[in-house]
Order: structure tokens, then sequence, then C-alpha cells
């Protein structure tokens, strides 16, 4: 059964994935109901409904799940339990959202796929990390298993006497330890996923990080990326099947010399796939709405030969003037008042530049 135009999308989390979301289900005639702990979240600015409520409110999730025809999630760090009062209307299932928010359980989970992560190990104490440290050599970098995100709750250790204080710096809480991958380049998968199980990806995307935090994605990935992209895709597929997935599944890769290592899984559309508004025949929003609406999947491919997007963090919202003044480049602000250090504030699109030779030094 698919869902006409004129049906409520519910979408959890109030943040700038949910305001796009909720642009691209308004331009197929959609209506949003956002449901966010927050005052005035991005995302209510642009959406017909606002429920106001904290993720763990059943009553209020019980309410906002009758008024809504199907019910998805821009967030992943939302209590997984509450969620059951939305039933079937939840799209991504639970699965997808458990296994993403505890790094534990999503290397076990990938590993089981078949798919190959960083050598890791478990780490509850500083003890485990020397542990850790004397078993996959150093440095290491530790990771919480909740919560982290743009590089939050991680450190890393490069001795065993910097055990205490990287144990202190993620706040002593359950963590992971990975080896240090040794990669030429960084890329994502965006899958996308149907009630019955079609999946199609959009071409994969290069991304570069600065302190965690993604500075720049680009299409075409460039030669050492998409020579990966058969295994790529087939992983991120076999991920997506695993979880019964249905909806957009990002996954993140380490290219490295002798294959793609995957980095982290977030079941959600994502940063990364902001080209695609522009860039792609569909946007990965419109993609997703797609799925979760049971309507026909619409074509990832790209519209020109290249696409490049940068975000705008903190305080390089104030380029904002001389971007929007540029021929070419699609600003988006997500309008989120205070530019907080780190916070992605917006980001700008340049589409049909040769991407991978404009902005790479
Ligand atoms: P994450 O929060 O796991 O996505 O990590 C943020 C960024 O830290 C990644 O995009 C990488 O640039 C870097 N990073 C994460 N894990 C590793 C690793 N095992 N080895 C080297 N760099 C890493």
């Amino acid at each position: 059964m698919s869902f006409s135009p004129g049906s409520t999308i519910g979408i959890i989390g109030g943040g700038q994935l949910g305001r796009m979301m909720a642009m691209a289900a308004a331009r197929i005639g959609y209506r949003c109901h956002i449901f966010d702990p927050h005052e005035a979240p991005c995302a209510a600015e642009v959406s017909g409904r606002f429920t106001r409520a904290a993720f763990d409110d059943v009553e209020a999730l019980r309410r906002f799940g009758e008024q809504c025809d199907v019910v998805t999630y821009e967030f992943e760090n939302v209590p997984v339990e509450p969620l059951g009062v939305l039933g079937d209307k939840l799209l991504p299932g639970t699965r997808s959202l458990e296994v993403a928010q505890d790094r534990a359980v999503e290397k076990r989970f990938l590993e089981q796929c078949g798919v190959r992560v960083a050598p890791w190990r478990e780490v509850d104490s500083p003890d485990d990390i020397r542990a850790t440290l004397a078993d996959l050599g150093a440095p290491i970098l530790l990771k919480t298993r909740r919560l982290g995100y743009d590089g939050k709750g991680q450190a890393w250790v490069h001795s065993a006497e910097e055990a205490e204080s990287a144990w202190a710096a993620i706040g002593r809480r359950p963590a992971v330890a990975e080896a240090k991958m040794s990669f030429e380049a960084e890329f994502s998968v965006i899958l996308a996923r149907t009630v019955s199980g079609e999946s199609r990806a959009f071409p994969l995307t290069r991304n570069e990080h600065d302190g965690g935090i993604l500075r720049r994605s680009t299409v075409p990935a460039g030669p050492e990326i998409d020579g990966s992209a058969a295994t790529a895709v087939a992983a991120a597929r076999a991920i997506a099947d695993a979880l019964d997935h249905v909806g957009v599944l990002t996954v993140e890769f380490f290219a490295c010399a002798n294959g793609a290592v995957v980095n982290e899984i977030a079941p959600r559309v994502h940063n990364s796939g902001h080209w695609t508004i522009e860039g792609a025949k569909t946007s990965q929003f419109e993609q997703h709405l797609r799925c979760i609406l049971e309507l026909p999947l619409g074509d990832p491919s790209p519209v020109a030969a290249g696409a490049t997007m940068e975000n705008l963090i903190g305080p390089e919202v104030d380029r904002w003037a001389e971007i929007i003044a540029q021929p070419g480049a699609a600003l988006h602000l997500y309008n989120k008042g205070e530019a907080r250090r780190g916070r992605k504030m917006g980001h700008v699109t340049r589409v049909g530049v040769s991407a991978t030779a404009s902005t790479r030094k």
C-alpha cells in the first residue's frame, strides 16, 4: 500500500536533516509533523505540525503516531523502547536504530555481515585500554559506545601512560578501541532500500573530515575509491538486507591500500548526501521518502559530471553573503540560531564543476 500525497509523515528529530526531508516532502505534496524536545527546532519551521516532547515520552509518542500515516527518524540517538508504541508505522524499524546506536553492537553486526571493520576491542576500564594497546599496537582510538558524533566522545591513545587520561577524556563510559587505519581517503555509500527489498545506491562520495567533522564531499569520488564501488555497494546492500532496513542507509568507509573498510553506519540520510539535492536526479531526502511511502524508487544518477558540497561550520556561516553572490553556488542555511563552534549551520553545493579537481589541494 502506498501513501498518497496529502498523507502525513512524522519525523523524529528536528535538525537540518529533518528540515531538508520536510522540504522534499512538501515538493511532492506530503505534510510533515516533527517530534523533538527543543523549543524551536529548525525542521519545525518548515513543517505543518510540531510536537515538543521528550524522546522517551511514551504518551506523546503515542499521540504523535496516531496523527501520522508513517513515521521516520532523522537522528539515531533516541531511546528505542518508547518507539515501540509506533508499531509498524516506524520506518526504518527499531533494529536499524539499535545496531547503529552502539558501536560494539554495530561492529559485531558488521562482522556477521561479512564486511571488514578496523581491528577493535570492547573497553570498560583503563586496564582494558592498556590490554588493547598491547594487543592491537599503538595508537588506538577510543570511541564511546553510545552518543558519539562528529568526533565527540573520542580520544587517541598513543601509550599506556595515556590510558587514564584518555579514559577520563571520554567520560569513563563503555567504549570501543580501534586500531588506527591508514587510509588514502574516506567515502560513503548512500543506499535506499524499499519495503520489498529493492535497493539503489547513489554514486560513491568522497568525504574529507577535519577534527572528526565532515568538511567536504565530492563526486565523482576519484579512481582509487570508485575502484571499490562494486565491493562497497555490495557491503552496503548486505548490511541493509540483514537489517531489513527500509529507507536510506549510509555506510562510511575508509579506502585503504588493500581495500575498503567500514567505519560506521547511519540508519538515515546523511551529510555526505547533501550534494544530491542539486546534483542527482533524485535527492537522498526524496529517495528516503519514496521508500517509506512505498512509491517507486527515483533515479540516483548524477545530473552533471561532478558536484561538491562544503559544510558551513560555526562562524563560517557568516560567509553567506559572499557565497550567495557566486554564480552556481547553491546555498543552504539551516537557521539554527547561534553559530557555536563545530555546529553545522549550512552548506553550499556546486554542481557541474570537476569537483575532485577544483576543491582538493
Ligand atoms: P567517526 O565518528 O567514527 O566517524 O570518526 C570520525 C573521523 O575520525 C573519521 O571520519 C576518520 O577521519 C577518523 N577516524 C575514525 N576512526 C578511525 C580509525 N580507526 N583510524 C583512523 N582514523 C579514524
